[in-house]
């Protein structure tokens, strides 16, 4: 029995005698199936082949990558908390090498992930960390490989521990959440759900990357509108380096107004 991993997407599956026939996550429209078929890997197989990579994101903030690329390239981040060390998103792999890393750190008090497109092997980090996985009830149906580790939250916020909020904001997925984190002026990781734009003085907001569908004027108002009431400077998206390192929340504030214009067609 095995845990299958979606090489496409990086997605670990419930035990299986067999790898599934199709992946949830890459079969709907928010993600696309590989051209040359779905493919299937596992943890052991990508213990012997890849390895993590470590790179500093920002004050306090430590990006942990895979190398070679599996899935779509995610990368999670180790946020420095007062009370301990939060995994916010997660990738693929666990090896050796970062988990003594971490382990030398502190280890991790909870991992807590923005949508379905960064769960990957957060359940095998769970375990070896001894840790719970923070995750907003409207995605448990994308959780592909149920567990006890996995806690789901419901309503619009969530204090999980001192200085960590959790923020609902759907959009991209319903359950699509970001972290705030209170510290040295707030900072905000948004996954994909406040996408950092290449200028990086803007961001944007999809129903599907990478099949660009635009949201409501109605969502971007609320996706903006959830963060609001949060003090933030720092803001830390999507991928390796989409970082806003200071004036997040104007930057926020401008970007809803500019986008739900547009939507609106003011811009025609
Ligand atoms: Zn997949
Ligand atoms: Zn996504």
């Amino acid at each position: 029995m095995e845990c299958y991993i979606c090489t496409e997407c990086g997605t670990q599956h419930a035990e299986s005698g067999r790898h599934p026939d199709s992946c949830k996550i890459c079969t709907e429209e928010r993600q696309f199936v590989n051209p040359q078929g779905q493919k299937w890997t596992t943890h052991g197989s990508l213990k012997r082949w890849s390895r993590n990579t470590v790179h500093s994101q920002g004050a306090g903030v430590i990006g942990i990558g895979v190398d070679p690329k599996i899935g779509i390239g995610q990368r999670a981040l180790l946020v420095r908390g007062a009370e301990g060390n939060v995994l916010w998103d997660c990738v693929p792999l666990l090896d050796d090498g970062i988990a003594e890393f971490i382990h030398a750190l502190g280890g991790l008090r909870a991992i807590a992930v923005s949508h379905p497109h960064f769960h990957t092997s957060m359940v095998d980090w769970a375990h070896s960390f001894g840790c719970s996985v923070y995750i907003h009830s409207a995605n448990r149906p994308w959780v592909m490989r149920p567990d006890a580790s996995i806690r789901f939250w419901d309503g619009e916020t969530m204090e999980f521990m001192r200085g960590m909020t959790l923020i609902h904001c759907g959009g991209h997925f319903p359950g699509s959440a970001v972290l705030h984190h209170n510290r040295d002026g707030g900072e905000i990781f948004t996954g994909d759900t406040l996408y950092v734009n290449p200028d990086h003085h803007s961001v944007t907001m999809m129903f599907p990357f990478p099949n660009h569908i635009p949201v409501s004027a109605a969502k971007v108002r609320q996706i903006a509108g959830a963060v609001e009431p949060f003090e933030f400077r720092r803001l830390y998206g999507q991928w390796w380096d989409a970082v806003i390192s200071d004036g997040g929340k104007e930057v926020v504030r401008h970007s809803a107004e500019r986008y739900a214009a547009a939507i609106e067609g003011k811009y025609d």
